[in-house]
């Protein structure tokens, strides 16, 4: 047995639908998906493949938490997203065999600190402390098995702010599995948070987001 110098960690970890958790390995994020929000932002959704920004694993949260108003911010936002979970990892994973490294599927919000990611863009520096903070990966329960095209609404306080059709994405599950794992080789555990529609904005103390994909349990936040 390896002797440890401090307590080992549990792994992050999130309910599913059924009894056992879903242990989270690393958690991966495409950026402009949507070609409705790639234009919001200033981008041309047509001109580039797909790109990808990670956040800390125990960076996730549970549906339903109270988290606090993160500190460093006057703009944190809420970007609704289709979440991927993996049961199989790989490298060079094909597009026809793409899904079949699908545990399951979650509604999700990659919360954002918007002001942070704009002075990154300008100054060229990196996006982590933008949207790598704590608590900023909001999960839903994992559903076990596939998903067809649904419809991804986000409400603040009841009133509709996001809303799209999965198939909207530039970018589909299986052409980002194939992507992505040409960069990195993925594995059993991993996440990928799969792009938000427009109509990202902020969110204020003591307002609840809900993000809620048909078919799917919803991710729900509130801040304190
Ligand atoms: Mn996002």
């Amino acid at each position: 047995m390896t002797d440890f110098v401090i307590p080992v960690p549990l792994p992050p970890s999130l309910p599913t639908t059924g009894p056992g958790r879903f242990p989270v390995r690393r958690i991966f994020c495409v950026g402009r998906n949507y070609a409705d929000h790639a234009r919001e932002m200033g981008h041309d959704p047509n001109a580039e493949p797909p790109f990808y920004f990670t956040k800390p694993a125990d960076a996730v949260v549970e549906s339903g938490v109270t988290i606090p108003y993160p500190p460093a911010t006057k703009d944190f936002h809420h970007e609704a997203e289709l979440v991927v979970a993996l049961g199989r990892g790989g490298a060079f994973i094909s597009e026809a065999a793409a899904l079949s490294h699908v545990w399951g599927y979650a509604a999700g919000n990659d919360l954002t600190r918007r002001d942070l990611q704009a002075e990154a863009k300008a100054a060229r520096r990196p996006w982590d402390m933008a949207k790598g903070f704590d608590a900023s990966a909001v999960v839903g329960l994992i559903h076990p098995g596939p998903i067809g095209d649904a419809s991804i609404t986000c409400t603040v306080d009841g009133v509709v702010k996001q809303f799209a059709r999965l198939s909207d994405m530039i970018w589909p599950v299986p052409a980002i599995i194939a992507h992505l794992s040409r960069l990195v080789t993925l594995a059993p555990g991993d996440l990928i948070f799969t792009g938000t529609p427009a109509g990202v904005g902020p969110l204020s103390r003591g307002q609840t987001c809900v993000v809620n994909i048909v078919g799917l349990s919803p991710a729900t936040i509130t801040i304190a």
